[in-house]
């Protein structure tokens, strides 16, 4: 499959959030999600699927000033005073609607609003909070068909100056994580994060079949991380087009912080090596929604 560029087409993206303190830190990962944000020409809005909007739902917020989440605990008091005070844009919950039926979306106008695995990696890829947010949950109740899906149909938005940006973790294991393992992965993280690589390099729709992975278990013990690269790999299928390494690499054993981009090469986006965000030594990770 051709990985070029050169359509009109926005780009899309699935983003490796990591734990919240990456909203306010400076290291490669960061680094790379500015480098993307640059390089994308200006969207009209960003919706984004965020692994923090896990309900029994599909629906798409559609209030026109959305408020900033701070959906975790246990953390400094400084993350909890981030605003990200980019507007909503209700008409573009109506298109969503439109693009995807027959599956049906509910419009949020009042419970959600702009949680952390969205306005932890915009910070840095939009730093002015000028674009519109729209986010679209992720519905618990769905198996990897749909999601895959949803996400083919809302391609008809990359047409539109939509960007589409998935927000979660490839591996996501906050029971193995471990404080003496900061930029390393377990072998069992490696070996699935190297087969999704593969997988959305080459034949990105073949992503459903990685529950079939000897280390699914160990890496995606809740699909709620996972599902939004569902969303990039619909829309890469549906584009036929493979996704590109953003960055890549893993923090405290069993995160990987890898990032994709569609339809847009950010070379030299990840250079170098180093952590990600730490994780303050006092916050146990299993417990606090990261
Ligand atoms: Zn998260």
């Amino acid at each position: 499959m051709s990985t070029a560029a050169g359509t009109d087409l926005m780009p899309a993206a699935f983003l490796g959030h990591g734990n919240p303190m990456n909203a306010l830190d400076d290291n490669r990962y960061t680094q790379a999600w500015r480098s993307f944000g640059s390089a994308v020409p200006r969207p009209r809005a960003i919706l984004v699927v965020s692994a923090h909007w896990y309900i029994n739902a599909t629906a798409v917020t559609a209030m026109p000033k959305p408020r900033t989440i701070h959906d975790f605990y246990g953390f400094p008091k400084p993350l909890f005073d981030i605003d990200y005070p980019a507007p909503g844009l209700p008409e573009l919950a109506t298109e969503v609607s439109d693009v995807v039926k027959p599956t049906w979306v509910g419009a949020d106008v009042d419970s959600w609003g702009i949680d952390h695995g969205t306005w932890s990696v915009l910070l840095h890829a939009f730093p002015n909070a000028d674009i519109p947010v729209v986010q679209l949950s992720i519905n618990a109740d769905k198996d990897f068909d749909y999601h895959l899906e949803l996400g083919a149909k809302l391609s008809t938005l990359r047409e539109r100056g939509v960007l589409i940006i998935g927000s979660g973790n490839v591996v996501h294991n906050l029971r193995g994580m471990s404080h003496t393992l900061p930029e390393s992965g377990y072998d069992w993280a490696q070996r699935f994060d190297e087969q999704v690589k593969e997988t959305m390099q080459t034949e990105p729709t073949e992503t459903l079949a990685l529950d079939r992975h000897q280390d699914f278990g160990h890496a995606v013990p809740t699909p709620d991380h996972f599902l939004p690269l569902l969303y990039l790999a619909g829309l890469a299928g549906a584009a036929d087009q493979g996704a590109d390494v953003l960055i890549d690499g893993y923090a405290y054993g069993s995160l990987s912080m890898t990032a994709y981009t569609l339809g847009l090469q950010c070379p030299g986006a990840a250079t170098g090596t180093g952590p990600a965000a730490d994780l303050p030594a006092d916050v146990p990770p299993d417990g606090t929604n990261i």
